[in-house]
């Protein structure tokens, strides 16, 4: 293994994987520095297993809809353990892609935690390695809050390691975790409490969006404790947890704790300073529109930047670096606009562009709302009904669509064709002139008065 480079990656995660691979292609030497399974947070931790979670509990969803279409069987039983197995086993072989993957592509991987000595130098494991070119992909991981009995919770990474179905669980936090984990948690059988330090979900989404969630999740039977911020955390003589809030409420008998309140990037070991790199205070490196930071030569891409921590963020960031470092694309960089995202809730979110709300503080009057809100054909036969909601914001006399908003079974698979018609300028009329697809939910979105 040569000790220099021409381009190293700290972290094989999302970010750190596509910046390699793209250099690499580009005829760079490269490698990745990692010190935990290939693939980072969205293949071990994330992503990868929240979806195969989702889906189980999406199952569960059907199951119990399955009467209303005239099955019949006794009530179905579900084993965690099968599902855990399953789901780790597909997890350990992207992670074994990976290793054959990067062999394929030439580029080295380095095994443990990189430090930096100096602008072009790293440490791992006491070996040096320099490089021309360091691109800083180290991702973050789940915060804790600074309480008494914070570690009595678990966090996502916990949540992935649980061996059963916890019986009653508390879900602390707003987010995309906190609300995917607690509808997986609830459709799969666990007793389900969710505590919101503020009013609402996903508060910086579109009203509509986490207004209509919030009905879902509490028609599904998960309790949801707004305006309440636990002050502490501590275990019963039973073993059970209690939580206690700021506001006095004293809540008892919960098997499991999940702390989803954010998550912090992992740069305090990483010693940025031997190198000059700038942090903020809260520890993410800033890089610019190019993805440079302070450092000439030094890089950032992913979560550890602050953008919107995103996995396809964090691999088209990583790849126009690649593209413009080593294929001559001078001006090659992700432009951070109409960046579509999915929650996998029940049912699940799709959203990209502006919300009303940030349309109207730019746009003001030239602000036009279209929005729906209608009961799929699929929930005609089957008793536990769910809505789907739509919205589009459009701006001018044109009517350009700078915002989609949909809520509804079916939302994630179908945001991402929607999201390109965006981004290239469409206009409402663009959607009423596409012959629409029926019968499907989707084709409320061309046919909106
Ligand atoms: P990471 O993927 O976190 O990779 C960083 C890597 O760097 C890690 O492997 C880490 O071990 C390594 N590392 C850190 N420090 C060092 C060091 N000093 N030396 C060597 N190695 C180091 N995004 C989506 O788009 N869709 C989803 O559905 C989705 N679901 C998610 C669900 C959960 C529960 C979580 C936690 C995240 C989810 N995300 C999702 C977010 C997504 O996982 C991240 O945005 C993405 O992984 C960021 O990629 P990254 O390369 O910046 O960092
Ligand atoms: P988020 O930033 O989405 O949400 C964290 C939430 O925690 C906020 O809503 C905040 O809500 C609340 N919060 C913060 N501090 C506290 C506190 N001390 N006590 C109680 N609540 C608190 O972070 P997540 O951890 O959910 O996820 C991290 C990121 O990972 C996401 O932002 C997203 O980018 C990515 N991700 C993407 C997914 C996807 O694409 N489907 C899925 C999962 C994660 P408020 O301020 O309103 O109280």
């Amino acid at each position: 293994m040569p000790n220099h480079y021409d381009l190293i990656a700290i972290g094989a995660g999302s970010g750190g994987l596509s910046v390699a691979e793209r250099a690499a292609k580009h005829g760079a030497k490269c490698a990745v520095i990692e010190k935990g399974p290939l693939g980072g947070t969205c293949v071990n931790v994330g992503c990868v297993p929240k979806k195969v979670m989702w889906f189980g509990a999406s199952i569960a969803h059907t199951l119990q809809d399955a009467a209303g279409y005239g099955f019949r069987f006794d009530t179905p039983s579900f084993d965690w353990a099968t599902l855990k197995q399953a789901r780790d086993g597909y997890v350990q072989g992207i992670n074994g892609w990976y290793h054959t993957y990067l062999a394929d592509s030439d580029i080295d991987e380095i095994p443990g935690q990189a430090r930096f000595v100096d602008a072009h130098t790293l440490e791992v494991e006491g070996q040096r390695y320099t490089a021309d070119h360091i691109v800083i992909a180290v991702g973050g991981t789940p915060a804790l809050p600074d309480i008494p009995g914070a570690e009595l919770g678990i966090t996502s990474d916990g949540f992935f390691d649980l061996e059963a179905l916890p019986r009653r669980v508390a879900v602390v936090g707003a987010g995309y975790i906190a609300v995917e984990l607690a509808g997986v948690l609830n459709a799969l059988g666990s007793d389900v409490t969710m505590l919101l330090r503020k009013e609402h979900l996903l508060r910086n989404f579109d009203a509509m969006l986490r207004e209509s969630l919030m009905e879902e999740m509490l028609n599904d039977g998960i309790g949801i404790l707004a305006g309440s911020q636990v002050a502490a955390v501590t275990k019963q003589d039973d073993g059970s947890l209690c939580i206690e809030t700021t506001n006095g409420q004293r809540l008892e008998g919960f098997d499991q704790i999940v702390w989803a309140i954010g998550r912090n990037p992992l740069t305090a070991d990483l010693d940025l300073a031997a190198a000059g790199v700038a942090m903020t205070e809260d520890g993410f490196v800033p890089s610019d529109d190019f993805e440079n930071t302070n450092v000439p030569g030094i890089y950032a891409v992913g979560d550890v930047t602050g953008k919107p921590a995103l996995t396809p963020v964090a691999i088209a960031a990583g790849r126009r670096l690649g593209d413009r470092l080593f294929g001559g694309m001078k001006e090659r960089r992700l432009v951070y606009e109409h960046i579509s995202t999915v929650v996998f809730s029940h049912p699940p979110i799709g959203t990209v562009g502006l919300t009303e709300d940030e349309a109207r503080a730019t746009h003001g009057d030239a602000v036009k709302i279209y929005q729906t809100r209608f009961t799929p054909m699929y929930y005609a036969p089957v008793e536990h009904k769910r809505q789907t909601a739509m919205k589009l914001v459009t701006v001018g006399a044109q009517e350009k669509v700078v915002g989609c908003h949909i809520i509804g079974d079916g939302a994630d698979e179908m945001l991402q064709g929607f999201a390109v018609a965006i981004r290239m300028g469409a206009t409402k009329q663009d959607l009423d002139d596409t012959v629409a697809i029926h019968p499907t939910s989707a084709e409320e979105l061309v046919t909106m008065r």
